[in-house]
């Protein structure tokens, strides 16, 4: 008999035909993420799980889950998962690294243009009748913005997302590179010259500051009240990363009170956004719904990496994309 996965959202057909050559599969077909209680009951049935970075995949539940041995996560991020639960119980936790990057960077640098150049905006002036009202066809003081050219990016967290930012930033607008990190990156600094900073003086010197570390507990609230106080009165907050990682009530503070510009936001402590939040009355802020990952590419190289995982467990071999590589002293590989 194969082993049984529960896949938690709809799948490209031809990774769930790849999948079912090795496991019996059940598919939430629902748009909606399984109810906590749903996933509850779910996970002690199978052998596998394909999460979502929307799905709580807790202690509790992952305890409550006497036969799984593989969470593969849909997702770069796992900070929905309980990784070190999942160790301690020998259930092997993996991710979708690489294959979004270039989607992720690219939008990020959506965000950055659109709140630069205010392009939502200038989108909604003409859409909404502003223009046409105003009876003029060109102002030399209309929607202006902020070149970026010779400007400064500050990168928070210079892995594969955020160098491939800088990379963009340098090559495609001549802007200076400024970086924190927890390790510096010496080839980065050799190729595009970047600059190692604290994380004071990167938020301080920066036009644009573009956020993408995890969320751990290290970095919940990394860019807090203190923080954005830092910044530039000019300068933009873009995050493509974690909601988590920004206070949303210090930001919201921070947009009234004028100590930065404007935001770009993909992702939110609370997802989805309430639709009268806070966030959504500032004209200086372009909202979008996690969806820097969202190219046809993008998502279907995460479905086939979570379909290779699972392949490499069931053939008893490490997963290629690993999170908790400390589980193979735990338990073997494999169902066997
Ligand atoms: P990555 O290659 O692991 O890069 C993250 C970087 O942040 C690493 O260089 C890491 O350093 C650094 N870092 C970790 N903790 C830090 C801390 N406390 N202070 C400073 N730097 C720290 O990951 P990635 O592939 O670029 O993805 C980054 C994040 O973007 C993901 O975790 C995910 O949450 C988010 N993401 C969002 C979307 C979206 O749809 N909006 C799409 C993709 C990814 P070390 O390597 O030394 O730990």
């Amino acid at each position: 008999m194969k082993p049984q996965v529960f896949i938690t959202r709809e799948l490209f057909d031809d990774v769930i035909a790849k999948i079912l050559q090795y496991y019996e599969v059940e598919v939430w077909d629902r748009y909606q993420a399984p109810p906590y209680e749903t996933l509850l009951k779910k996970v002690k049935e199978v052998d596998a799980l394909v999460s979502l970075l929307a799905d709580k995949i807790d202690c509790n539940l992952l305890k409550n889950a006497s036969k799984l041995k593989i969470v593969a996560q849909l997702a770069v991020g796992y900070d929905n998962i309980d990784v070190e639960c999942a160790t301690k119980l020998g259930i092997y936790v993996t991710n979708t690294p690489g294959v979004l990057t270039e989607a992720t960077a690219e939008f990020t640098w959506a965000l950055i243009l659109a709140t630069t150049r205010r392009a939502v905006e200038a989108d909604h002036f003409v859409r909404f009748g502003e223009w046409f009202r105003l009876r003029t066809a060109w102002h030399p003081k209309m929607l202006l913005g902020m070149e970026l050219k010779g400007k400064t990016l500050g990168i928070i967290g210079l892995g594969r997302i955020g160098s491939r930012v800088a990379e963009i930033g340098v090559k495609g607008f001549g802007m200076k590179v400024i970086y924190y990190d927890l390790t510096r990156n010496p080839q980065l600094e050799a190729e595009i010259g970047a600059v190692y900073k604290d994380l004071h003086d990167v938020l301080k010197e920066a036009d644009v500051v573009s956020v993408h570390v995890p969320l751990t507990p290290e970095t919940k609230h990394l860019i807090n009240e203190s923080r954005l106080k830092l910044m530039k009165s000019s300068a933009v907050l873009i995050n493509t990363s974690r909601g988590g990682v920004v206070d949303t009530n210090a930001l919201v503070k921070a947009l009234n009170e004028g100590w930065i510009a404007g935001a770009g936001l993909d992702v939110f402590e609370e997802e989805p956004l309430p639709q009268n939040h806070p966030l959504t009355a500032f004209k200086n802020v372009v909202l979008a719904p996690h969806i820097a990952s969202a190219t046809y590419e993008a998502r279907h190289g995460m479905a086939e990496i979570v379909a290779d995982n699972l392949i490499d467990f069931y053939e008893g071999k490490v997963p290629r994309t690993l999170v908790n590589k400390e589980v193979v002293n735990v338990r073997k590989p494999g169902f066997k």
